[in-house]
């Protein structure tokens, strides 16, 4: 079986799964230049909980964990299937505490992507949440060990932001303040280095790294998808911008080179 792709997106605005705009393209791009996986790992920002968990429902439900948005939003649906029998594989590949946890299901931080990405809904997707107790470094870890599922057909998606501080978003700014892209570029020099201990200890980025996030959920995704990265992949970066001045939507694709 051919080894899947691991990636990491920024995905910004939940609108941007009823909206059309470059980031929004590039994804259904990516979703058609991509070999279709035949399993997607979601690891999302937006489910934080105590200790690793995964929901392993053969039907997960839809999580609209957004406030404040158009109704169409709320109108979307994105009916995979689960993948139960490939979660507890990724538990019993984690040899740590997983628990299974359905009282979630499938976030915007997924979904807002996936419906762009690949529109059918018919790939079969899981989540593992982000333990909030967890170190940076233990985060790119456990991506280590989710490496194995790549070659089991699974996409491992990494959905968040590399700059994220919502505190400071202008709304009616279509790029990004000075020190987002200085964060944002520092990283990708990090990571096409891969210096990733430098992506895990950001706070060495300097003066930036203090202004783009004050809680960690938005970053950590894109460690676990270092983690599940290989040293001779091949690597594409897409999407690279800011937007809204204090959001990172830059997206990085680790492919087996062929
Ligand atoms: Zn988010």
């Amino acid at each position: 079986m051919e080894k899947m792709p691991v990636m990491f997106v920024g995905h910004g605005s939940p609108m941007n799964a009823i909206e059309n705009n470059d980031f929004t393209r590039k994804w259904a791009e990516i979703g058609k230049k991509i070999n279709k996986p035949e399993i997607i790992l979601s690891v999302s920002a937006h489910w934080v909980t105590n200790g690793s968990r995964v929901n392993d429902e053969a039907d997960p439900k839809m999580v609209y964990d957004m406030y404040g948005f158009p109704q169409e939003l709320y109108e979307v649906r994105y009916p995979a299937p689960g993948a139960p029998a490939m979660a507890v594989e990724t538990i019993n590949l984690l040899d740590q505490q997983v628990n299974v946890d359905n009282s979630w299901g499938i976030d915007h931080g997924t979904w807002s992507v996936l419906c762009r990405m690949f529109p059918q809904a018919d790939i079969p997707v899981f989540q593992l949440s982000l333990d909030h107790r967890a170190s940076a470094e233990a985060h790119f870890q456990i991506g280590q060990k989710l490496a194995a599922l790549r070659e089991k057909g699974v996409l491992i998606m990494g959905s968040g932001n590399i700059v994220h501080n919502l505190a400071r978003a202008n709304f009616s700014m279509a790029d990004g303040y000075s020190w987002a892209y200085e964060f944002d570029e520092y990283i990708k020099e990090k990571i096409v280095g891969r210096e990733f201990d430098q992506v895990i200890n950001y706070h060495q980025a300097g003066d930036s790294a203090k202004l783009v996030f004050h809680t960690t959920e938005h970053y950590n995704p894109l460690l676990y998808v270092l983690g599940a990265s290989s040293a001779d992949d091949r690597l594409t970066i897409f999407n690279e911008s800011c937007t809204l001045g204090s959001i990172s939507m830059t997206a990085y694709l680790f492919e087996e080179r062929r």
